[in-house]
């Protein structure tokens, strides 16, 4: 693969596990992120990504077209919440 977006993201993101998340922010200090690939932003302001794919940590937000693109060659694991049974 030759993409303007791979810098190597697969030494800490190959076969990782990814939640599909309304953005959230990683600490009270921190108002936004970066897609790790195409690097759109992510916040809770109007006009930037309000979810994307996230690691479990939510240190690392990964946008839907990236997501799209590089889900094959990367094996992302798909985690779907289960336990949060509150509901709304
Ligand atoms: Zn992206």
């Amino acid at each position: 693969m030759d993409d303007w977006r791979l810098t190597g993201q697969e030494d800490w993101l190959k076969g990782v596990k990814l939640l599909f998340k309304p953005y959230q922010r990683y600490s009270a200090t921190w108002d936004h992120d970066h897609c790790e690939f195409c690097y759109a932003k992510f916040s809770l302001r109007p006009g930037d990504l309000s979810e994307g794919y996230t690691t479990e940590d939510q240190y690392r937000w990964i946008c839907s077209p990236c997501f799209n693109d590089f889900r094959e060659s990367f094996g992302w694991i798909i985690v779907t919440e289960t336990t949060e049974g509150s509901g709304c």
